[in-house]
């Protein structure tokens, strides 16, 4: 059959005598007046050049699923034809899925095979998880719809005689930004979610402040954030995904900052900067471990087992047995392995005389050893209460030159400062300047100046 296969959206409604009854079933829907179901279906990631006149065509092909249920209604008493959908497995290959889902393995290849023929998807990248729905018709395969991305379909019809046909289905997708900003009730994670951000918009945040906030413990009713992320949407406003997250602030009682994503283009390392151009990113992570609660702080403090007075030189984490504990920077360690009252016991060498310590340890990671490279954040072992402990806890001590500091109160060096480079500190600028439009544009200035009495608004 003669189509234009990038543009099968042009081509369904003067068709009718050559399309494949999976095309049949597209025109059909069409002319059932779904066509503002199909406009939000219609969408793909960006930079996808092959797809001209999509936003001209008047009646896109909808989602397969859609496509079968109306096949299924419209074809009425004929052959039987079915549909199934799945999602490829690790190590599965998309033929194998499709085999999988019922099509003979020969149709499953000979189908894919135009979609790699076009270079409409490459088969050495795809990821567990990617979507394909096929229509079956008597055992045969007819159909197949493969969600390449999100808003990027790929049809592929039988035109009969082993021959396929492949379209790719885009639309055109901007990008935008949106902007949250709100008091924090509960927590921070809630509040993003309720105002439309996602899990990865959220998880960014908190890796941004995580050397400088404990989250557990120093966010207090009445403190507010602000986050601005990349969002993609469909030429109906329709959005699609959202990216990354360009702007991270926090105005609290025990600290108000903001940082901006910033890539500095002579080491090409992405990195959150604050307004004075220094990174996010800590030598030391503030607390090397998630979700604990501090059940003992650093100082004199009458030892809980020997009743003596003693300087405590660590902090305790109170938080179940194998939780993990993570290298609170990069560095060497020193030593893993049991040290007398301090049970299973780490020890971290970083740069600048630093070291940290951890004890009591249930286990250690797996392979890890004296003399192992460790990165920040890198599980390194899990809370246990080995050696002179009451219960399961982790017992954190950071030492500079050989003395134990309060890891809490620690001033700890920071990463890059941009301001070392004056070229580098330009672009940051620049960038930053940007951002603050997009947040000027979404009423960040609105926002930032009664934040407590207006109900926030994404
Ligand atoms: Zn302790």
């Amino acid at each position: 059959m003669e189509q234009d296969t990038q543009n099968p959206a042009v081509e369904a409604p003067v068709a009718g005598r050559t399309l494949s009854r999976g095309m049949k079933s597209l025109v059909a829907l069409g002319a059932l007046g779904a066509v503002s179901v199909l406009v939000g279906l219609m969408a793909t990631g960006p930079g996808i050049s092959n797809a001209p006149g999509t936003a001209e065509a008047a009646i896109a092909p909808p989602p397969l699923a859609a496509t079968l249920l109306t096949a299924t209604e419209i074809t009425g008493p004929g052959p039987a034809v079915t549909h199934e959908a799945g999602r490829l497995q690790r190590r599965e290959t998309l033929t194998g899925l499709v085999t999988r889902l019922g099509a003979p393995t020969d149709e499953a290849a000979a189908a894919l095979h135009t979609l790699y023929d076009q270079e409409l998807i490459d088969p050495r990248r795809l990821l567990p998880g990617l979507e394909a729905e096929v229509m079956l018709e008597e055992g045969h395969l007819r159909a197949l719809t493969v969600k390449a991305e999100p808003g990027r379909n790929l049809f592929i019809t039988s035109a009969g005689g082993g021959k396929w046909t492949a379209a790719a289905l885009n639309a055109r997708l901007s990008e935008n930004h949106a902007r949250i900003a709100a008091p924090i009730e509960t927590s921070i994670y809630d509040a993003a979610l309720q105002l439309g951000a996602g899990d990865q918009q959220v998880v960014d945040f908190a890796s941004t402040f995580a050397y400088d906030v404990d989250f557990q413990r120093e966010i207090h009713p009445g403190d507010s954030f602000e986050m601005v992320y990349e969002t993609y949407t469909d030429e109906a406003g329709k959005p699609v995904k959202s990216g990354n997250l360009v702007y991270a602030a926090l105005k609290g009682q025990a600290l108000t900052r903001a940082f901006y994503r910033f890539t500095p283009s002579d080491d090409g390392e992405t990195d959150y900067f604050d307004e004075n151009g220094e990174s996010a990113t800590k030598f030391l992570m503030k607390t090397p471990i998630n979700g604990a609660r501090i059940s003992s702080s650093f100082g004199n403090r009458r030892h809980p087992i020997s009743g003596y007075t003693r300087l405590h030189k660590g902090t305790d984490f109170a938080a179940p047995t194998g939780t993990p504990v993570y290298a609170a920077g990069n560095g060497t360690v020193e030593w893993a392995a049991r040290k007398g009252g301090y049970g299973n016991y780490i020890v971290v060498k970083h740069a600048n005389g630093y070291k940290t310590a951890y004890a009591h340890l249930s286990r250690y990671a797996r392979g890890l050893k004296s003399g192992k490279r460790v990165r920040q954040g890198d599980t390194i072992g899990y809370v246990g209460s080995t050696g002179a402990s009451t219960g399961p806890h982790l017992h954190y001590e950071v030492y500079i030159k050989g003395a134990p500091v309060n890891a809490m109160k620690l001033k700890l060096p920071t990463g890059r400062k941009l301001a070392e480079s004056p070229d580098m500190l330009a672009e940051f600028l620049i960038r930053k300047a940007e951002i603050d439009g997009i947040r000027a544009d979404k009423g960040a200035a609105l926002m930032t100046v009664a934040l407590s009495e207006n109900p926030p608004s994404p």
